[in-house]
């Protein structure tokens, strides 16, 4: 490993750039995110303390050897002298001491990493030294004291009590309320005190010597790499173990020199509503993290410019700045120097969904980032979120000041719940099902046998795991909101309750979980749902997603396949739900299910009369009489969706789930026999006898689908007839019409051959009869896979096609869903055997494999084929993605993820524009 550069001062950001390639994603794989920002601000002219960085690389290098690699150490004092040079102070001078800090910094900001050290390089001497330098002895044993804290806590592991214990006594001993109230010899005092802890606690002294103290505090930061909490905080967000920290030294500034100086944090614009508008606190005469560790009450950023006015226009300057240069909201740490302004770190700031939507819409209307850019600034989750009942921003923070906040773990699965908590999952559906309590489940883990508790509850909670445990994956799946991973809960099986932090919940009592955030409330906080129309940013940005989807040219297809990219259909059963899909920007129905209809309670009876009908006589009059009730529904659908299409399913289920069970049949025949009722007692049998006649041992493949309609034509002959009858009356209504017949579960073409050519006369027929004229399709689902094999024959009958990802997924893979779900499915995505829940998100290398064939096959016979995807895969972002690589014209998912899958195919669109789609 000879040759290799460990250690790269701010302004030799040029070299590691070009070390790396060029590529930013790269530098900040080197350096770190806090070391690439750095170098950069320092790049750009802004006023950043002279340091230098130690990579990643050096990181790994040492975790393999558990020592420093060779030459690192040599480098890391090359480039302090360049830093004592920059300035103009020496590290280890008694008279003009250099002092810096010691600060982690991985690729991805990672909170269970070490924490820093300051004002490395102090001792008695250099202390001495100061005093008589800034004629501050205050500012100095500040200085002292906070190193001889944060160096024995965090570099040599004393538990910070230790010093604390000290601090509170010396404070309430003199009675101060502030750390500010403490003199110079108080802080003396408490130096040789903390001296005193390491002694005890380490049985040596404090180092003296300041090159010691950066080796050590460096190696700390290297091991800090493997401390448990940095790689529990890996596992869970699934940042590789690889990447490693890079250290960050850095020249002290001092924020803690007097009322002439102060440090702060600040977000260039609201994280939390996102407006316009910096946001941030400070403190003057502080240091580090003294503004957000709560031991003083900050003063607003805003103020700033009252004792600090040079400083703050300059803060001013640079945040607009950075936002200019980074093209993204800031988050910003600063110190101010005896009025001389530093900045000591930025990133792209954290946000919440809504503050996420009003930012990169702002910031494309501003003209700073592409309408493209503000498209990728957001994601589904982010649109989901703000769909779902939520904590609102204000309501949390309320909770916080009134100290309600309890703990916080990894947001397992999104979505806000309030309920009592109880320990095991027995009890907790027990009191929701009986008691109707909104209950929580709280356990250390969850397993398989835990699956009935983890339904019955609003919400989650568990002390272990991370976002791939048990209790994760199936509270994703099941959309209960999650919290997994607090590993600060202490759960007490036996006095069934949980502590964090002193404070106890016993079972029964109400939490807060925000499983988005993954922050968990004691007590209950109110739940909001924004309306979608009031949401004007969010409006926007989809309307934006819609102009990229719909623009020729994102897809590279032979002739007749779309070149846009995808749209987004809903699948609705009824009007209400079409004009809700529309409102959420549907551009179709992908998926009408006629069969829904038949359940209504006012027309079961005919249905049923329809089914056990002894002669075709008899059915047909069942049949004349459940005609109208169809013609009503298609005729508010076709008014709801006025010019857009809609794909209407014939029936699909097997007969019998209209029927009774024949268990609850055959109890009632024999409750009347003993009871002698002979009263009905006959046609109950007759039911009886009707229902035994059609059970089916696998019902799923079963007498259903086409199979159905080829035994028993009549039922969707009716079905086409009510369709065209009510599009044709539409039409005279002037409404534009554009139906789409869907014959399901079709496997041969043959099947097609026998029934499409029926249906489509019938369609002709009422067209005629009515005397009006429009467009329609006739085409069928593909959920079989003998039916994408056989593609191509299929497209010569059908005029489209729509996958029933959700059956196909069944048939492939050979699992029947609901056993899958409840037996073995979360075995194998917790064990890796599957990535995914195939039936969330689908498997493209085998499903997706079919589904790709099923495209190209059928587009060779019919290029203007229409293709679409109707399962609950089209509302699930990596496989919409998958849909608009196969080159689908859209994809169908539920009214409420339409906001959704509207932002997730324009992300798709973005992501491959200009790719071709065929060409395996
Ligand atoms: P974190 O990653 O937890 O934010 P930082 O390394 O940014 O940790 O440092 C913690 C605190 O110390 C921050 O408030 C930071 O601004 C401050 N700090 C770090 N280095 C210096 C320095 N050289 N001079 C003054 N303050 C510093
Ligand atoms: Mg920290
Ligand atoms: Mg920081």
């Amino acid at each position: 490993m000879a040759g290799k550069k460990w250690v790269y001062l701010f302004h030799d950001i040029d070299k590691a750039e070009k070390y790396v390639g060029g590529d930013w994603d790269a530098v900040r794989g080197l350096l770190g995110g806090k070391g690439a920002n750095l170098a950069e601000m320092a790049r750009i002219g802004l006023p950043v303390p002279p340091g230098f960085t130690v990579t990643t690389e050096a990181c790994n290098a040492y975790q393999e050897n558990s020592k420093f690699p060779d030459g690192l150490w040599n480098e890391m004092l090359a480039a302090l002298a360049v830093v004592e040079k920059d300035a103009g102070k020496k590290f280890g001078s008694n008279t003009n001491p250099l002092l810096v800090s010691c600060r982690s910094g991985a690729k991805f900001s990672m909170p269970g990493m070490m924490d820093t050290v300051l004002n490395i390089g102090l001792n008695d001497e250099s202390a001495k030294g100061m005093v008589a330098l800034t004629k501050n002895e205050r500012f100095v044993f500040d200085s002292y004291r906070r190193l001889i804290q944060m160096f024995g806590s965090v570099v040599l592991g004393i538990p910070d009590e230790a010093f604390e214990v000290e601090l509170d006594g010396l404070k309430s001993s003199k009675g101060y309320k502030s750390d500010t109230d403490m003199t110079a010899e108080d802080l003396k005092s408490l130096v040789v005190k903390f001296k005193a802890v390491v002694r005890k606690e380490k049985g040596f002294d404090f180092p003296q010597e300041p090159l010691e103290q950066l080796k050590l505090a460096t190696e700390a930061v290297f091991k800090s790499w493997n401390g448990k909490r940095a790689v529990d905080y890996r596992r869970a967000t699934n940042i590789p173990d690889s990447l490693g920290t890079a250290v960050n030294i850095v020249t002290m500034v001092f924020g803690n020199m007097g009322e002439d100086s102060g440090t702060g944090v600040a977000f260039t614009r609201n994280p939390s509503t996102g407006e316009r508008k910096l946001y941030g606190d400070y403190l003057l005469n502080a240091q580090g993290e003294d503004v957000v560790a709560g031991i003083r009450n900050t003063e607003k950023i805003e103020t700033l410019g009252g004792p600090l006015p040079e400083a703050y226009k300059q803060f001013l300057d640079i945040v607009a700045k950075l936002e200019i240069h980074y093209k993204d909201m800031q988050d910003v740490e600063f110190t101010i120097e005896r009025g001389r302004l530093w900045m000591l770190q930025c990133r792209n700031g954290k946000r919440t969904a809504k503050a996420a939507v009003k930012i990169a819409v702002d910031m494309a209307n501003e003209g700073l980032i592409t309408r493209e850019t503000a498209m990728n600034r957001v994601t589904p989750t982010d649109v989901d979120t703000l769909l779902h009942p939520q904590f609102s921003v204000e309501t949390k923070a309320k909770a916080k000041k009134e100290g309600r906040f309890f703990a916080s773990g990894v947001n397992a699965s999104p979505g806000a719940a309030v309920g009592q908590i109880y320990f095991d999952a027995d009890l907790t559906e027990k009191m929701a099902k009986e008691a109707k309590q909104d209950t929580i489940m709280v356990r250390p883990f969850t397993k398989p046998d835990d699956v009935h508790g983890m339904l019955a509850a609003k919400g989650i909670l568990t002390s272990e795991g991370g976002a791939t445990s048990h209790a994760a994956v199936v509270a994703r799946q099941f959309g209960v909101p999650c919290v997994v991973g607090a590993s600060s809960v202490q759960i007490d099986m036996t006095k069934r309750q949980m502590t964090t932090n002193g404070v106890t919940v016993k079972e029964g009592e109400w939490i807060s979980v925000d499983g988005t955030t993954g922050e968990v409330f004691v007590g209950k906080i109110d739940l909001s749902t924004p309306s979608f129309e009031e949401q004007t940013d969010l409006l926007t940005l989809l309307k934006w997603a819609d102009e990229i989807s719909s623009a020729k040219g994102m897809r590279k297809a032979p002739r007749g396949w779309p070149t846009t990219g995808m749209q987004v259909w809903a699948n609705a059963d009824y009007p209400k739900d079409a004009r809700r899909a529309r409102q959420y920007g549907a551009m179709g129905i992908g998926l009408c299910r006629t069969e829904h209809m038949f359940f209504e309670t006012s027309r079961l009876p005919t249905v049923q009369k329809m089914i056990l009908a002894q002669s075709d006589a008899e059915r047909q009059e069942a049949i004349d009489i459940l005609l109208p009730y169809q013609r009503s529904d298609f005729d508010g659908i076709f008014e709801a969706m006025d010019g857009l299409p809609v794909i209407i399913r014939l029936i699909d289920p097997p007969l019998h789930e209209f029927l009774p069970s024949e268990e609850m049949l055959l109890e009632e025949v024999i409750t009347m026999r003993v009871k002698g009722q002979t009263k009905g007692l006959a046609e109950k049998e007759a039911l009886l006898e009707a229902v035994r006649g059609m059970h089916e041992s696998n019902p799923m493949m079963g007498l259903r689908g086409v199979r159905l309609s080829i035994d028993m034509p009549q039922i969707v002959e009716m079905q086409v007839r009510a369709i065209f009858e009510a599009a044709s009356d539409c039409t005279l209504r002037g409404i534009t019409v554009k139906p789409e017949v869907m014959i399901p579960l079709t496997g041969i073409v043959n099947e097609l051959n026998w029934i499409q050519p029926r249906l489509e006369r019938i369609a002709k027929k009422v067209m005629k009869e009515k005397g009006v004229d429009f467009s329609y399709k006739f085409g069928t689902m593909i959920e079989i896979p003998r039916a994408a094999v056989t593609a191509g024959e299929l497209a010569s009958k059908a005029e489209f096609f729509s996958f029933g990802t959700n059956d196909l997924t069944q048939m492939t893979f050979g699992y029947s869903r609901d056993d899958a779900e409840r037996s073995f499915l979360v075995k194998y995505v917790e064990q890796g055997i599957l990535p995914k829940n195939p039936f969330q998100t689908i498997d493209r290398a085998g499903v997706g494999k079919l589904m790709r064939m099923a495209v190209n096959d059928g587009r060779a016979v019919r290029p203007s084929l229409e293709v679409g995807i109707c399962g609950e895969h089209g509302g699930d972002p990596d496989s919409i993605e998958f849909c608009h690589t196969i080159g689908n014209n859209y994809v169908s998912c539920s009214p409420f993820r339409v906001p959704i899958a509207r932002l997730a195919a324009a992300q798709s669109a973005l992501k491959h524009k200009g790719e071709p789609v065929v060409g395996e």
